[in-house]
């Protein structure tokens, strides 16, 4: 498959995709991946966003604008879809609420982890960091690097969604396909009336979405093991338009999907090599910095080590419900080796 080049956002324009489908490029500012591809849908009875972008001037001019270029005043909108959690998503969701009184709907694991961090004070959260990060074997001067970081919460919702609802879209049939891995509640939606699938940060043209355990040491979750089941999921829907929340719009979401999966059981694959030959039980951040990122781990800042150490420690997880390796009983931190 010949990938597109990823062009920057100043090339980004509103564009009409057709059927009443717009796509706004949201700017996030100062990250490498440029901007968030907002969807509006249009209906008799109001747009419906999916996903807001950012939480910042900027990208709340460009939504503005861009929705402007679609002949729509953001105090029109109905309602606001999250296709995930996650800021540059959920960001904007709030100042569109608080401007046109549109309900905010989002999967219910992720609006449960949602509140959940309304809930959680400062010192709690670094509490709560510098722990996981012990456990996984992360030495002091990381701890307190990472555990320094935090975000702000998005915006509560008023809608909770399950797999398979409708949403509250008149005259249009959007599904919601649940498709859990890159957070717990992530969905991709369907566009029933028009073969389209808007796939969130799940299935993407050129990149694959961070799938992390949190904390790194969970052993009651196994988040790639969702992911694979979610991409084998999209790619039973069939050649659906896929139109991602980030690069660009492309013609087959299933196609991508059975990359995606392939990619990730090479990943696995690697991993069990790696363990195999690592002559004794090795801690999930020992993992990491044997695995192959693209920067050497030592070179990798704080933030970017803590996810990659989740990334590690998805794939360990995934290995050890596949039976193939094992966590060592009583270690800590905790370490794994092959299943002998
Ligand atoms: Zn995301």
């Amino acid at each position: 498959m010949v990938k597109t080049r990823r062009r920057p956002y100043s090339e980004q324009r509103p564009t009409d995709l057709g059927g009443g489908v717009w796509s706004v490029p949201v700017p996030i500012p100062g990250n490498p991946l440029g901007y968030t591809l907002v969807y509006l849908i249009e209906s008799p009875a109001g747009p419906v966003l999916v996903d807001a972008g950012w939480n910042h001037p900027d990208a709340w001019l460009a939504l503005r604008d861009g929705m402007g270029a679609a002949g729509v005043d953001v105090r029109e909108v109905r309602g606001v879809v999250v296709t995930h959690f996650h800021p540059d998503h959920a960001g904007l969701a709030g100042q569109v609420r608080e401007e046109s009184g549109a309900w905010i709907a989002m999967h219910e694991a992720d609006a449960a982890l949602v509140r959940l961090m309304h809930e959680f004070e400062d010192g709690a959260h670094r509490d709560f960091q510098a722990d996981m990060l012990k456990r996984a074997g992360a030495d002091a001067v990381e701890v307190e690097e990472a555990a320094a970081h935090r975000p702000r919460p998005p915006a509560v919702p008023d809608l909770t969604l399950r797999d398979g609802d409708l949403v509250d879209l008149p005259g249009r049939r959007l599904r919601v396909v649940w498709t859990p891995g890159h957070t717990p509640g992530h969905v991709c939606l369907h566009l029933a009336d028009a073969d389209r699938l808007f796939t969130g940060d799940h299935v993407l043209p050129g990149i694959t979405p961070h799938v992390g355990v949190y904390p790194y040491d969970r052993a009651d979750v196994d988040p790639l093991g969702d992911f694979l089941a979610s991409l084998r999921k999209v790619a039973g829907l069939g050649g659906l338009e896929a139109l991602p929340a980030h690069e660009w719009a492309f013609p087959d979401a299933g196609a991508r999907a059975m990359e995606i999966l392939a990619h990730h059981e090479e990943k696995l694959q690697a991993l069990a090599v790696l363990l195999e030959g690592a002559g004794g039980p090795l801690t999930i951040w020992e993992t990491a910095g044997r695995m192959t990122w693209n920067r050497p781990w030592e070179e990798l800042p704080a933030m970017l080590r803590g996810m990659a150490a989740g990334e590690a420690a998805a794939h360990l997880r995934a290995l050890e419900v596949r039976g193939v390796i094992r966590r060592t009983p009583g270690a800590e931190p905790v370490t794994f080796a092959l299943h002998s």
